[in-house]
């Protein structure tokens, strides 16, 4: 369905916990909270299910970390059952990847975004608080080499990534490394933000997939090198996304705490088109004073 600057909004991100097994330090802060009150995979299935009748056709499953709550795969095989979703991809840190990679294959998942900002063990253990590189490098093969499409989304960090470094994992393999801006949601409102400007210097490709990622070729590596800009190349134009998080709240949009409580709504249908049809124009992170978010990211889904 369209919302009301005429955007067609096809792709719902879908938070099942706010729980994580690292701590990112621009992402979430120490006190986890136990995922009681989560929506049942029950509860999702129906949303995604009346929001896929009103043309969500892609979703993301998100957290937190997703794969830490457990029958995560059970409910992406469940969601590419139902009519009208035509992909369910994944979110994830990568800790749990080999773990589940078998079943992440045979419920179907159409891909695997994962996020990681350094090939540095030290660097990787200050960014996340935890020593385990490792763990998400296999994470990483075992999805590859079960074909599913993989893609690595990289925060940009100062001194930390913005020597282009991470691009290794691009180039053997056709593995997409994409860099992103980092936004002034929650914690990452006391970072920089590096600016994707010039850290790249390739061919850019026309094809920009279902996001806002603009991709570049670069010579000699199989994976193609994508940015999103959301601070230096304001997207909200093209903006296809609505946001559930974890606790039942649909938000239009990543900047403000606006959107309804579904979770015990007597009406679904009516609250999903409220949300589109509300969505703002756009972000304002350029004007952090106007940011009524106050979540922190893990608690909204990225
Ligand atoms: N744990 C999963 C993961 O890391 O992919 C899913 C949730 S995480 C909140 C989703 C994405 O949000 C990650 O790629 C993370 O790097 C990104 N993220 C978190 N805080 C951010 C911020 N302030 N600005 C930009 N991206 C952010
Ligand atoms: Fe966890 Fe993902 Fe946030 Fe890192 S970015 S703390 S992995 S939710």
């Amino acid at each position: 369905m369209k919302d009301s600057y005429g955007r067609d909004i096809d792709y719902m991100r879908v938070s099942v916990t706010d729980r994580c097994n690292l701590r990112c330090r621009y992402c979430m802060s120490d006190n986890c909270k136990k995922d009681s009150d989560v929506l049942s995979y029950d509860e999702i299935i129906n949303i995604c299910t009346k929001a896929a009748a009103l043309g969500i056709s892609k979703i993301k499953i998100t957290g937190g970390e997703p794969l830490v709550r457990e029958g995560v795969t059970d409910l992406i095989k469940k969601l590419k059952a139902v009519k009208g979703i035509e992909s369910v991809t994944l979110t994830t840190n990568g800790i749990l990847l080999e773990k589940y990679a078998e079943e992440i294959y045979r419920a179907g998942t159409d891909s695997v975004n994962i996020s990681l900002d350094t090939l540095d063990r030290e660097k990787y253990r200050s960014i996340t608080g935890c020593d385990s590189l490792d763990t998400v490098l296999k994470g990483i093969d075992s999805i590859y080499d079960m074909g599913i499409p993989v893609r690595i989304n990289t925060v940009l960090l100062k001194g930390i990534n913005d020597d282009g470094d991470i691009l290794r994992l691009a180039k053997d393999r056709f593995i997409d490394v994409r860099f992103i801006e980092m936004m002034p949601i929650g914690r990452g409102k006391s970072f920089d933000t590096v600016l994707n400007g010039s850290i790249i210097k390739g061919k850019r490709l026309d094809d920009k997939g279902n996001g806002p990622a603009i991709y570049y070729a670069v010579e000699g590596y199989k994976g193609r090198v994508g940015l999103i800009s959301p601070i230096s190349l304001k997207f909200c134009e093209g903006c296809n996304r609505i946001r559930l998080t974890s606790k039942g709240f649909l938000k239009g949009c990543l900047c403000y705490d606006e959107g309804e409580d579904i979770i015990n709504a007597e009406d679904i249908k009516a609250v999903i088109e409220r949300v589109i049809k509300s969505k703002p124009k756009e972000h304002c992170f350029e004007n952090i004073n106007n940011i009524t978010e106050k979540k922190d990211m893990n608690e909204i889904g990225g």
